[in-house]
């Protein structure tokens, strides 16, 4: 690299196009800078603070890398820096100085604008093309943003399976749901045994998902997919509607049972969640009673006012509302009290030890203690040995969930194992 090809200001991307760089960019790393939210400097201060923003940004990254590399300006706040390797002690000695600075205050006319940036880091390979290793470091950027931001990530071919595994997975979702269909699709049923009752009166629904090219695929995984591409909210309508008609069938058959529905928040910010609720009830001529909704901390919390009040009312309707999880994330006790619920689900981690660690049994009891103090009910999952639910019944749990009463099964089973059930 020489100073005169590349001069000590920000390039232009048509620059990194030239020869030199394009024959010997294994001798590079690169590094994909990006402002985190820059699109809030721009709605706060204006696009003309904005661009004097990007122009600094670009200066103070010139700054730091001073003779080790160069800098380009790329699509708006996007700047490529290939480093040569030559010319620094390690790959280790760049990324620590550039840590360092991932947070940065800039002044501009009178405002103290604080920024945070992340960058995404690949290390090219003999003979690839330029257009492949800027693709490669975009998608490490996209990891160190997925992280929520100032970070630091480097590219690995996992990376690139888990996109290219993504974007399969939203194409054959899409797929599946042309026309309505949910071709694939089916519910599973786990039955849930009442401690007190010592019979099973409730089962959670679980969804499941067979793809002609994908075979199986865990709720899992392409949930959190259905709520990032949008299509959570026709799924979640079609998974209701299937529980709504199941219980009437189970009905038909002399089996009464509630059913546990887990919903995602993308379905209760949907217009016309509420309503549909209703008609879908009232159409099958079943009781609000019958049906719970299982929604986990994080996910009640990220909802807004108007649609925590959804919530509320189907709550006094006399649909449950049960945390799911509970313990799983950072549950609070003000959260217990003042959320529209009336059923904590406590979490597999926490069943997992009961047994063996006496701290955890404690904690259990307690929580179950308070949960009651509410008025709450207490549901503990992923129970899979005698041990563990002897301990849950001696915690006062109102009821179990977990193979040790069943797996995920078919409807048509459910009648068989509430039957047989001798505990
Ligand atoms: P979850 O709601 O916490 O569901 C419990 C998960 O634990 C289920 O996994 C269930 O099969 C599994 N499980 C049950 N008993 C045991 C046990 O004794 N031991 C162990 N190790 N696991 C047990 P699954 O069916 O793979 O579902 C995973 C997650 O996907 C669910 O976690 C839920 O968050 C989500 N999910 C599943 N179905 C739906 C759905 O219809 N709608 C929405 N929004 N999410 C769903
Ligand atoms: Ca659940
Ligand atoms: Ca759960």
């Amino acid at each position: 690299m020489t100073t005169k090809l590349f001069p000590r200001k920000i390039n232009n991307k048509n620059l990194m196009e030239n020869n030199y760089l394009k024959k010997n960019i294994h001798q590079y790393i690169v590094f994909y800078a990006n402002i985190d939210k820059f699109q809030y400097i721009n709605d706060n201060y204006g696009h003309s603070i904005g661009d004097i923003l990007l122009e600094k940004y670009g200066q103070f990254l010139r700054n730091l890398i001073g003779n080790y590399g160069i800098v380009f300006k790329f699509y708006s706040d996007e700047f490529i820096i290939f480093i040569n390797k030559n010319r620094i002690k390690s790959i280790d000695f760049i990324t620590r100085k550039m840590q360092k600075r991932l947070c940065k205050l800039f002044k501009i006319q009178g405002y103290e604008i604080i920024i945070t940036s992340s960058i995404g880091i690949y290390q090219p390979a003999i003979g690839e093309n330029l257009e492949e290793v800027i693709r490669k470091a975009y998608i490490a950027l996209h990891k160190a943003k997925k992280q929520g931001g100032k970070k630091l990530a480097f590219y690995t071919g996992q990376t690139e399976e888990n996109i290219q595994r993504k974007a399969i997975i939203t194409k054959e979702l899409n797929k599946s749901l042309i026309n309505g269909m949910f071709n694939g699709f089916t519910i599973v049923y786990q039955p849930i045994y009442s401690i007190k009752k010592k019979r099973i009166e409730e089962v959670e629904s679980l969804i499941r998902w067979e793809n002609s090219i994908l075979g199986n695929v865990s709720p899992s995984e392409f949930i959190p997919i259905a709520e990032e591409t949008g299509i959570m909210q026709d799924l979640g309508y079609w998974i209701i509607k299937k529980v709504i008609k199941q219980i009437k069938e189970w009905e038909k058959e002399g089996i009464k049972l509630k059913v546990a529905i887990n919903i995602s928040p993308k379905e209760v910010e949907e217009n016309n969640f509420l309503n549909n609720i209703k008609k879908l009830i009232e159409r099958e001529k079943i009781n609000y009673n019958q049906i719970k909704f299982e929604i986990t901390e994080t996910q009640i919390l990220s909802l807004e006012e108007e649609n925590l009040r959804i919530l509320k009312e189907l709550k006094q309707l006399g649909v449950d509302i049960s945390i799911d999880d509970f313990g799983e994330g950072y549950s609070s006790i003000k959260n217990m009290i003042f959320l529209p619920i009336n059923e904590i689900k406590i979490d597999k981690k926490f069943v997992e030890y009961i047994h063996i660690d006496e701290k955890i049994e404690l904690l259990v009891t307690s929580l179950i203690l308070f949960a009651h103090k509410v008025g709450y009910k207490v549901t503990a999952e992923g129970v899979e040995y005698k041990e563990q639910f002897i301990k849950l019944v001696e915690c006062g749990c109102d009821s179990i969930q977990g193979y040790f009463i069943s797996r995920p099964i078919q409807q048509e089973e459910v009648k068989t194992i509430m039957e047989n059930i001798k505990l």
